[in-house]
């Protein structure tokens, strides 16, 4: 199996609005990777992302130690953090309660686990193929899945940004799904919120590889051009290069 090293970039960026709802975490000790999108306005908001991003590698390395495999720790790590942030909000009134999108990258034995939940979304970018790994969560995906809308119509959706799963939500008893690859030489794995992947297109994701082989660069091209293209949200990236050792 070819020896792989990673390079990592990232960048997250408040935009125009009045705080930034978004964490990441890069942590190449461990080899684990977050974005979170905090909802629920205000410092509730920041506060569910904050926790995710804490607990998320805590829980990871905890199960780890345990000699739990990589992919049951990833999962256990989505379901306590959900927990912790259903108690956190548990005394506020239902509907003003905090939750947080999470996707995660673990690194490990040579494979690359990857969750999430919300809309964080995370790409592979391998040569000129671009795949999602993740799925949205919201409800107009779900429409899309169950064949009431089209992809098409699901963009112009009022449903398009209501998630019916995420971090700080009840309705999580089917867990989350991972999704583990064999990361090849030159590839480039991609966590961003919605802030920045509403605004980039699977040939921008191409180019940009192609373009910028330093992760920290391609991350700071990224967020200000979501920015450019009119973002108005707080826009985020952890950027994953994987190379020949
Ligand atoms: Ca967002």
């Amino acid at each position: 199996m070819a020896d792989i090293v990673l390079r990592v970039g990232s960048r997250t960026e408040q935009g125009v609005r009045p705080n930034n709802e978004d964490r990441l975490v890069v942590n190449l000790n461990q080899k684990l990777f977050l974005v979170a999108d905090g909802m629920g306005g205000q410092e509730r908001g920041e506060m569910a992302s904050g926790m995710a991003a804490d607990l998320i590698p805590r829980i990871v390395e905890d199960r780890l130690a345990r000699q739990v495999d990589a992919n049951h720790a990833v999962k256990d790590a989505i379901a306590g953090a959900n927990q912790a942030i259903i108690d956190a909000g548990r005394n506020q009134p239902a509907g003003r309660r905090m939750g947080t999108t999470a996707v995660l990258a673990l690194h490990h034995d040579h494979t690359c686990y990857v969750v999430g939940v919300g809309d964080s979304r995370a790409y592979l970018i391998r040569g000129d193929a671009v795949e999602q790994l993740t799925v949205d969560h919201s409800v107009a995906q779900a429409l899309v899945a169950s064949g009431a809308l089209t992809p098409e119509e699901a963009r112009n959706s009022p449903y398009q940004h209501v998630l019916h799963k995420f971090l700080g939500c009840t309705n999580m008893v089917d867990g989350a799904d991972v999704r583990p690859f064999t990361p090849q030489p030159g590839d480039r794995l991609l966590l961003a919120s919605d802030g920045l992947t509403n605004h980039l297109t699977t040939q921008d994701m191409v180019e940009g590889a192609r373009q910028f082989a330093d992760p920290q660069d391609w991350a700071d091209r990224l967020v200000p051009l979501a920015l450019g293209r009119g973002s108005k949200d707080n826009v985020t990236c952890v950027v994953i290069a994987f190379d020949q050792a």
